[in-house]
């Protein structure tokens, strides 16, 4: 569907509340929910030009929908991408990617610190269908250089990564991909369009969970794809098309009105979480706080560069502890403390939501694949939501002090 005609070189946050398809005959202002699985069409010509491509027009609900079109328009607009494909989960976009882009023996290169479904996908599942893949460190470029074979197709990297956030080079990976002839993908859930533009350092795909910050309020699933428009016509599209992992049009309608305050909320959230992490490197319970936004996080540098000199508005720390088992009692035992804030394996949201990720998020991994991760049991995951900073404070130290 055609988009709203719009002046050239609006900035970005004109795009985040403005880049959509074009109005109806209505003239609605809030761009407009369409809930239909059909469209009628205006000919018996017309349907089979638009059903071979030949012509632009809506022919069946699991291959588009104006409302769906809309955050197509407004995420490509936000990521300086020149596409963008949405389907129903952010696991469902990283399927329909390498279904699109890999075939049995091809090879993949990724970090040990990726999101867990995606290692268990692209690790276990897609190892079914003979796609190999090679899991190095997150933050050694040398890493992913040695791991290039000549069938690798994809670098597939998230930066900064759950939970540790720990932030790869971006512009190096892209090199080493490209210099490979391979392509490379960024998962940019925890930094957004807002604060990382992954294709502007050289990455050639940019992953999104629409179901964290592009919503922000924790209410739908939702996934996306941005890429050149050749990928997601010729790669992406069939997949979608056959495999059915379609974005629902109340789903996108609500991470379309999302992507208007994902600007603000960036920048809140992320005020939030440097405040957080400075008095959580403080208290006496803590034993590490893993932040891109304090200038120990290993990757400090890169990441401010890189994210638009912020940290993002997720956070991580282990608690204090003399082994394993203290460690996890001490770490739920915070969890369970908790009278403010949410006990919740999400993040994105407005709330603030903890996490236990070794026995949640991290939970189906082997122990051998969770310590590569270097996910401990005292290790909590906190994305910074937009509560007080003193509230969320004070919530947090209820349990810490109480071991
Ligand atoms: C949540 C998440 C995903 C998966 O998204 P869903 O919408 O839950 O399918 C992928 N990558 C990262 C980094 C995530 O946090």
């Amino acid at each position: 569907m055609s988009a709203q005609k719009l002046p050239e070189h609006l900035h970005r946050d004109t795009l985040a509340v403005r880049a959509a398809s074009e109005r109806s005959q209505y003239g609605e202002n809030s761009e407009a929910l369409y809930l239909t699985s059909g469209y009628v069409q205006p000919s018996a010509e017309a349907s089979a030009r638009r059903f071979a491509g030949d012509e632009e027009g809506f022919t069946y609900g699991r291959y588009g929908n104006p409302t769906v079109a809309s955050f197509e328009q407004r995420l490509a607009a936000l990521e300086g991408a020149p596409a963008c494909i949405s389907t129903a989960s952010g696991m469902s976009a990283i399927l329909m990617m390498c279904m699109g882009l890999l075939k049995s023996g091809d090879h993949v290169i990724c970090s040990h610190s990726m999101f867990g479904s995606t290692i268990k996908l692209i690790g276990s599942d897609l190892a079914k269908f003979g796609v190999r893949s090679t899991f190095v460190p997150q933050t050694d470029a040398a890493a992913w250089q040695a791991a290039i074979e000549p069938a690798t197709k994809l670098l597939f990297a998230e930066t900064p990564t759950n939970p540790l956030t720990e932030v790869c080079d971006i512009r190096a990976l892209a090199d080493i991909a490209h210099n490979a002839g391979a392509l490379l993908a960024v998962d940019n859930c925890f930094a957004t369009p807002a604060l990382q533009r992954p294709m502007a350092l050289g990455a050639d795909i940019v992953t999104h969970s629409g179901t964290k910050y592009l919503d922000g309020q924790g209410r739908v699933m939702a996934g996306a794809l941005c890429a050149s428009e050749q990928l997601v016509t010729e790669t992406f599209l069939p997949v979608l098309k056959s495999g059915g992992m379609t974005l629902a049009p109340f789903n996108a309608w609500v991470v379309l009105k999302g992507l208007e305050t994902l600007g603000i909320r960036m920048e809140a959230q992320s005020a939030r979480a440097l405040a957080l992490a400075q008095w959580l490197q403080v208290h006496p319970a803590v034993a590490v706080v893993h932040y891109p936004g304090l200038p120990s996080h290993p990757q400090h540098a890169l990441a401010m560069a890189q994210q638009s000199n912020r940290g993002g508005a997720v956070l991580s720390f282990e608690v204090k502890a003399l082994d394993d088992d203290q460690a996890r009692q001490r770490a739920f035992h915070v969890l369970d403390s908790l009278q403010t804030l949410s006990l919740c394996t999400n993040l994105g949201d407005t709330k603030t939501l903890l996490a236990h990720p070794a026995s949640t998020s991290h939970g189906r991994l082997t122990p051998a694949q969770r310590q590569l991760a270097g996910v401990s049991q005292g290790l909590i995951r906190v994305a910074v939501g937009l509560e007080h900073i003193s509230d969320i404070q004070a919530d947090l130290d209820r349990g810490l002090t109480t071991f």
